[in-house]
């Protein structure tokens, strides 16, 4: 299965793509943890982004292209793979065709959440993430099951992201409405799109995804 997860920054990308990332065991692929991993690694890639993802912009295309089109070459991409932030452009849409056509691949679904403004606002500023497993929590929407403990690894450190900010967050769904937003038109025409209500709670809107992808209707 090859999957696009598109949708604003908050829509609840990386918490649907760990759920299906479970389900269908294909790695999620996630262009903003890729770039968070070279900054905290000191790489000079995570060097020259740090102050772009601070600012909330966009980081340019061709950094990112060559970022994922490594990455869909490890062997865990070859049943497939479920890509959170990317394609964030015009052009990294046109070339994730070309790296597709290349590999002789095409994507199943295009999935779209969407989620009111407000909302993104609030899920974004009190978001915190597992600093041993990644999994995404929220302080007041998301808790773990046990105060302080992952519900998933059992780690005990969290942590919250520079750019999750309320200064930082209307320049991202800036970035979003006037740079993402315009791809979505370009995915429904072209192949299997799926619209998803992201305002209910997270076991509902993985159900409607998932009840899509495998062909049931409610
Ligand atoms: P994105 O990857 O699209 O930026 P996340 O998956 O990180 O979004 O979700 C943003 C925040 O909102 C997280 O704190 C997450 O726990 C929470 N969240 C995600 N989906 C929902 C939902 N359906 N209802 C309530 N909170 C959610
Ligand atoms: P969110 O989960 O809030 O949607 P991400 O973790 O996907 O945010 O991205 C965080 C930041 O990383 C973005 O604000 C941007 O600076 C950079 N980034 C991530 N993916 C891309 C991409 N595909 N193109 C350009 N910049 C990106
Ligand atoms: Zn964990």
């Amino acid at each position: 299965m090859r999957l696009i997860l598109l949708g604003p920054p908050g829509a609840g990308k990386g918490t649907q793509a760990q759920l299906l990332m479970k389900r269908y065991g294909i790695p999620q692929l996630s262009t903003g943890d890729m770039l968070r991993a070279s900054v905290k690694a000191g790489t000079s890639l995570g060097v020259e982004v740090k102050s772009i993802m601070e600012s909330g912009a966009l980081v340019p295309d061709d950094l990112i292209v060559r970022l994922i089109s490594d990455r869909l070459c490890d062997s865990d991409c070859l049943n497939g793979f479920i890509l959170d932030g990317f394609p964030r452009t015009e052009a990294q849409a046109t070339s994730l065709d070309q790296m597709l056509s290349d590999r002789g691949i095409s994507l199943d679904c295009v999935v779209s959440i969407t989620v009111d403004q407000r909302a993104l606002v609030d899920r974004i500023v009190g978001r915190f993430t597992c600093k041993s497993c990644g999994i995404g929590y929220h302080e007041t929407l998301n808790r773990p099951r046990v105060e302080g403990v992952c519900d998933a690894c059992g780690g005990k450190e969290f942590f919250r992201r520079d750019d999750d900010k309320a200064e930082t967050v209307m320049a991202r769904l800036t970035a979003y409405i006037q740079q993402t937003a315009p791809i979505i038109p370009y995915y429904k025409e072209k192949g299997r799109f799926l619209e998803v209500n992201g305002m209910g709670e997270i076991e509902v809107v993985q159900e409607l995804i998932v009840n899509d992808l495998e062909g049931r209707s409610k």
